[in-house]
């Protein structure tokens, strides 16, 4: 079959790949430009790493489990968010941080304006989500063209989801590189595969303290081949919890290379690590694990968004703009203005 294009001009109806920030920000841009967007997403909630992890024992209990924090710097992103999630769901949040320098000396991070979802991360993206269509659940295994040269997407329930004049896809690079391949866009892949780095991984541990753990800090960086960062996730605004949980991430290189650990003990390197690098004495009651096998970009990333025109399809997310909670709006954010500055969007943003 020759390949044209669905549709020259206007997109009407796109698919978005994935929930996350990039996902949910290009979603609510594109309903505000005219477009008929629907979202479908392999987990059972959006919200994709900026995770809060539910937690029972104690009862009611939640922590975050992906990003900690975020900054904003583009002004443009504190007005989405006042915009389109309201100002109840994310609030600042202060506290001591610490960090070893190269003397291995404890200094103190500099004062900042560091953000938190509330009453967890995942209110942020919950509040994005509403009014738009999601489809949790639902994990796309490939792109086809239907007989009109539209975009049907398969997913790995065999359901096929049809009609779209084009799609973005949000997934971390190496999830949006097995979908381009399933799909026989492996050329597409190549294309931007080596403009960009690998993403890390990183074990995450949840530690409750029924007493508090007594740190004297909120936050801890330590000079650690295993520990890269502890955070009392209940000093965060909005939590109402008896006692602390605290959020240890392993460091990234040393996840790498612990991917297929035993999750017990990799709970129990990061604790130990915890209680000596911040003088700990108290021990953990509940200890639970999380791996994460994509959490960040391992160093470049670029160039902000990618737009296949002659496929119509779109890129977005955090790893092609600097691979934070802020780099992810940034990258959905460039990529809507430059489908509206290619007249290909019903209205304008
Ligand atoms: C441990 C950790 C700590 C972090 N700390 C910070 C921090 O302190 N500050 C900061 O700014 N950033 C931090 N980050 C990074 C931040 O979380 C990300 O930059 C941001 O959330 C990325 O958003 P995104 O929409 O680009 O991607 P994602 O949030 O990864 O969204 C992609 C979505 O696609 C879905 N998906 C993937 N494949 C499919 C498929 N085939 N079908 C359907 N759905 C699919 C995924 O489930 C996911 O929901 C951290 C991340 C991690 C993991």
């Amino acid at each position: 079959m020759i390949h044209t294009q669905a549709t020259q001009d206007v997109i009407r109806r796109l698919a978005v790949v994935g929930s996350g920030l990039a996902g949910l920000t290009a979603a609510r841009k594109l309903v505000a430009a005219g477009v008929d967007v629907t979202l479908f997403e392999k987990s059972r909630g959006p919200g994709g790493r900026m995770a809060s992890k539910r937690l029972t024992d104690p009862a009611d209990s939640s922590a975050d489990i992906g990003a900690q924090y975020f900054t904003i710097r583009n002004p443009a992103f504190l007005d989405f968010l006042t915009e389109h999630a309201g100002t109840g769901c994310w609030g600042q949040w202060d506290g001591r941080f610490r960090y070893q320098g190269a003397d291995n000396g404890w200094q103190n991070m500099r004062p900042a304006e560091r953000y938190v979802g509330i009453p967890r991360m995942s209110a942020i993206t919950r509040a994005l989500s509403a009014g738009l269509d999601v489809r949790t659940g639902v994990r796309i295994a490939c792109l086809e063209r239907d007989t009109d040269e539209l975009w049907q997407l398969r997913d790995t329930e065999g359901a096929v989801h049809r009609g779209y004049d084009a799609v973005l896809l949000t997934p971390p690079p190496a999830q949006t590189v097995d979908l381009l391949n399933d799909s026989g866009l492996a050329s597409l892949a190549d294309d931007f595969n080596i403009q960009i780095s690998r993403m890390q991984a990183c074990w995450t541990v949840m530690a409750y303290f029924p007493d508090g753990a007594g740190a004297d800090f909120e936050a801890l960086m330590p000079n650690s081949r295993v520990l890269n960062w502890a955070a009392n996730n209940s000093s965060k605004p909005g939590r109402e919890d008896q006692g602390e949980w605290w959020v240890l991430h392993g460091d990234p290189d040393w996840s790498d290379a612990h991917t297929e650990a035993d999750p017990d003990q990799v709970a129990d390197r990061l604790v130990k690590e915890f209680r000596h690098f911040g003088a700990i004495e108290a021990m953990p009651g509940t200890v639970r694990v999380h791996r994460w096998l994509y959490a960040r970009p391992k160093a470049r990333t670029g160039p902000g968004q990618l737009w296949f025109e002659r496929e119509r399809i779109a890129i977005a997310g955090d790893w092609l703009d600097g691979g934070r909670v802020e780099g992810a709006f940034n990258s959905a954010d460039s990529l809507v203005k430059r489908l509206a500055s290619l007249g290909v969007l019903p209205d304008s943003p």
